[in-house]
C-alpha cells in the first residue's frame, strides 16, 4: 500500500527518541461532523440566554459551510479563502458569496494582512462551528434589522466566548461522556502502532490542553481496551502532560504540577520530570530534566497554530500534522484526476495559441502592418472554443469538493494559505496518525527535490525536445 505520509522535510524516524502526541483530533479521533453540531447547539443556547434572539435557536449546522484554513474577518462579518501569498481567492459576507467588485472595494485590492487583529483563521477542526455560527448571525443581523443583533465584532467575540464555556462548563463534555460511541473513532490500529513503537525503545509522551479527568476519560475508552502489551494507558505512554496551555507550553515558563492519577489532585513538585502524569509545564524544563535536544523529539499535532506553527518557531522539535481533512480530499482528488488531466492538456493547447496571438498583436501595432488580422482573428476564435471546453471541465471538477470553498489545501490554481502554512511548519503530513504508526518506526521520510519556476519550464521544454 501507497504511503499515505507526505515529506516536506528530511526526517529520520530512527534517530527519534521521542514522539510526543497531541489528544483531541491527533490520537483520539472524534466524529467532526457530530460534535460540531453539538457545539453549535450548546453555543445558540448560551447566546439566547444572554439575550440573543431566541430565532437563531432554529438555525440548522451546516458544516459544508467552513472548512479548516479559511480567514474569519471578524469586523466586517466576512470569511475568506486566501492563496500562499495571502491574496483572496474565495469570499463570503455571512453565508453569501461576495461578487469580485464588492471584494475588491472592501479590501481594496486582492492581498490582506493578516497582522491585522480582526482577523483570525480556522486553525482545527473546533472551530468549524464557530465560523458557521457566526456567518449565520451575520446573514440574521443582515435580514432582521428590526431585532437587536450586536455588531459584527462584538458577535464574533460572543460566539468564540460561548464556545469556550461550553468547554468549560462541562456543556459539551457531560453530552460527549455520556454518548462517547457518538463522538469519538475508536481506531485498534493507533493503539497497535504505539505498541509496536515503544517495542522499538521509542518513548511516547501526550501533551494535550485538556484537562485530567477528560483526558482519562478519552484514553480508558479509546486506548486502554486495544492494549496487549500494557495493562492501561497509564503504562503506554511516559509521561502524560494535561492542561498544557498549548502554544505557551512551547515558549513560555509555566510550572508543571504532578497529577495524582488515582483522584486527579495535584501537587508541586520539586524534583525533575519522570515517568508520570503532570499538568501545566513548558517545553524547555521538559527537555532538559529528559536531558533531550530539540531534533530528538517528533510532536504530533492537528492544530496548526497551537500545535505546529509555535512550536517551530520556538523549539526546533521536528513537526507532524494530521490533516483529517485530507482522508476525504484523496479519494476525492482520484476521482477529480481525469477531470485535471483533461483541463491540463487543453491549457497545453492554448498556451502556444496565446504565445503567438500576443506576438501577431505586438507586430500588428508596432508595424502598423494589418496582413495578419485574419489569422489573429483565427488564434481568437480557436483560444474562445478551448475556453469553452475548459470552463465546464473546472466547474465539474471544483464541484467534487466542497461546494462552498473547493479543497483545504489549494485555491485555485495555487496552494491555499493553509497549505502554505503546513509546507512551511510541519516536517511531514498525513490525514492519520495511524497512517504514520503503520509505518517502520524506522522509516526515512525523503523530501523530493522540488522544481522551481525556471527549473519546471526548462524540463517542460527538455522533455519536449527528447
Ligand atoms: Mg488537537
Amino acid at each position: 500500500m501507497k504511503s499515505r505520509v507526505f515529506t516536506n522535510r528530511t526526517l529520520n524516524l530512527r534517530k527519534i527518541k521521542y514522539i510526543g502526541l497531541d489528544m483531541d483530533h491527533t490520537l483520539v479521533k472524534y466524529n467532526t461532523q457530530e460534535f460540531e453540531a453539538l457545539a453549535h447547539k450548546c453555543m445558540k443556547e448560551k447566546l439566547i440566554n444572554r439575550g440573543y434572539p431566541d430565532i437563531i435557536g432554529e438555525l440548522p449546522f451546516e458544516f459544508e459551510q467552513a472548512i479548516r484554513g479559511l480567514v474569519i474577518d471578524e469586523a466586517r462579518g466576512n470569511l475568506l479563502k486566501l492563496s500562499r501569498h495571502g491574496a483572496i481567492r474565495a469570499s463570503r459576507h455571512g453565508t453569501k458569496r461576495m461578487d469580485f467588485q464588492t471584494q475588491q472595494q472592501i479590501y481594496t485590492g486582492t492581498y490582506v494582512d493578516l497582522g491585522d487583529p480582526n482577523f483570525s483563521a480556522i486553525d482545527t477542526a473546533f472551530s468549524i462551528s464557530v465560523a458557521v455560527l457566526y456567518s449565520q448571525l451575520v446573514d440574521y443581523k443582515l435580514k432582521n434589522p428590526s431585532l437587536e443583533f450586536p455588531e459584527h465584532k462584538t458577535m464574533f467575540n460572543d460566539v468564540v466566548d460561548v464556545l469556550d464555556e461550553s468547554h468549560r462548563d462541562g456543556s459539551i463534555k457531560n453530552v460527549v461522556a455520556k454518548n462517547l460511541d457518538k463522538y469519538i473513532l475508536k481506531n485498534e490500529k493507533v493503539v497497535e502502532g504505539l505498541e509496536r513503537f515503544v517495542r522499538h525503545d521509542k518513548k511516547i509522551f501526550i501533551v494535550t490542553n485538556s484537562d485530567f479527568h477528560y483526558t482519562k476519560l478519552l484514553l480508558d475508552y479509546a486506548v486502554s481496551p486495544f492494549l496487549k502489551d500494557h495493562k492501561s494507558w497509564m503504562d503506554l505512554f511516559f509521561i502524560v502532560i494535561t492542561f498544557s496551555q498549548k502554544p505557551r507550553f512551547f515558549f513560555d515558563n509555566l510550572r508543571f504540577l504532578k497529577v495524582d492519577p488515582k483522584d486527579g489532585s495535584m501537587t508541586n513538585m520539586e524534583e525533575k520530570l519522570t515517568a508520570g502524569i503532570y499538568q501545566g509545564g513548558c517545553a524547555d524544563v521538559f527537555e532538559a530534566d529528559l536531558e533531550l535536544k530539540g531534533e530528538d523529539i517528533l510532536y504530533v499535532g492537528d492544530h496548526i497554530y497551537g500545535d505546529i506553527v509555535r512550536l517551530k518557531k520556538d523549539c526546533n522539535w521536528r513537526t507532524a500534522l494530521v490533516v483529517e481533512e485530507l482522508d476525504d480530499e484523496l479519494k476525492k482528488m482520484e476521482h477529480a484526476k481525469p477531470l485535471q488531466d483533461q483541463i491540463r492538456a487543453l491549457m497545453e493547447d492554448k498556451e502556444p495559441l496565446e504565445f503567438e496571438l500576443v506576438d501577431l498583436i505586438s507586430k500588428k501595432i508596432e508595424d502598423s502592418d494589418n496582413s495578419k488580422d485574419e489569422k489573429i482573428e483565427a488564434l481568437q476564435s480557436q483560444i474562445s472554443e478551448l475556453d469553452k471546453k475548459i470552463s465546464p471541465l473546472i466547474k465539474q471538477q471544483a464541484s467534487i469538493f466542497n461546494h462552498h470553498w473547493g479543497e483545504v489545501m489549494r485555491a485555485g490554481n495555487e496552494e491555499s494559505y493553509f497549505a502554505h502554512q503546513v509546507d512551511r511548519f510541519a516536517d511531514i503530513y498525513m490525514p492519520n496518525l495511524a497512517d504514520l504508526l503503520s509505518l517502520s518506526p524506522r522509516t526515512y521520510f525523503r523530501a523530493k527535490r522540488r522544481p522551481l519556476a525556471h527549473e519546471l519550464a526548462l524540463s517542460l521544454v527538455l522533455d519536449e525536445e527528447t
